[in-house]
């Protein structure tokens, strides 16, 4: 899962950016207003944070911009305690949720989490797949009731697979959503990853689909 954040205040900007990779996330961040729009609209976030009060642009207006373009990528916005009007001018630009300053990342972390599971079409933060479990809110790994021992990227890469289970995820999808902008990528390590997911998880619910990407599969069809 990869998230942006948008946010001036260099110090908030950094606190949260260090919650979500503490999570487990990769995280984009961006200053002010033009460069969290030029971000949000090239790069494909999993959710945005994103600030009212910003320089450049403000956040309600990119916001704005970002769906008049069609970018659907839930949207978290900050808004300042007294400012009543923001959260309703935010939600009816677009936003998904809202927090108000001074909050508890906690709360912006459990809300976020919760977005990027409705967006894919989740209400419970376990999610299920076959006899693979995945609590989202501690990112805890259990198949068949027994605990896995993940490394981050592997927590990142099933936690992507499980919440898109059932779709066929390509390389560079998985690419995209694993790693921040800065980080060298390369898509034939996805393949190495699957390959440790595979062996850790001790079941074939990954499926390779020739020239197209890897299926997470709910129900792996039985073996004649
Ligand atoms: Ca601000």
């Amino acid at each position: 899962m990869r998230v942006l954040i948008v946010e001036d205040d260099k110090d908030l900007n950094r606190q949260l950016e260090q919650a979500f990779a503490d999570a487990g996330y990769a995280v984009d961040k961006a200053f002010d207003g033009e460069e969290g729009h030029f971000l949000g609209d090239t790069e494909p976030y999993d959710a945005v944070v994103l600030d009212i009060g910003l320089p450049k642009a403000d956040g309600i207006s990119v916001l704005e911009k970002w769906r008049r373009a069609g970018r659907t990528m839930p949207v978290l916005i900050l808004t300042a305690r007294d400012r009543w009007n923001d959260k309703v001018a935010g939600i009816d630009a677009g936003a998904d949720d809202y927090v108000t300053k001074p909050f508890h990342v906690e709360e912006v972390l459990a809300r976020v989490r919760a977005l990027i599971r409705r967006a894919a079409g989740h209400a419970s933060s376990l999610l299920v797949c076959g006899p693979i479990e995945f609590d989202t809110r501690t990112s805890k790994v259990t198949v068949a009731g027994s605990a896995v021992k993940l490394t981050s990227h592997e927590l990142r890469l099933l936690g992507y697979l499980m919440h898109h289970q059932d779709k066929v995820l390509s390389r560079t999808e998985l690419t995209e959503h694993l790693y921040d902008q800065d980080f060298d990528r390369d898509s034939n390590t996805i393949e190495v990853f699957i390959g440790r997911l595979r062996k850790k998880l001790g079941t074939d619910c990954i499926e390779t689909v020739r020239g197209l990407g890897y299926r997470l599969q709910s129900s792996v069809p039985a073996q004649d």
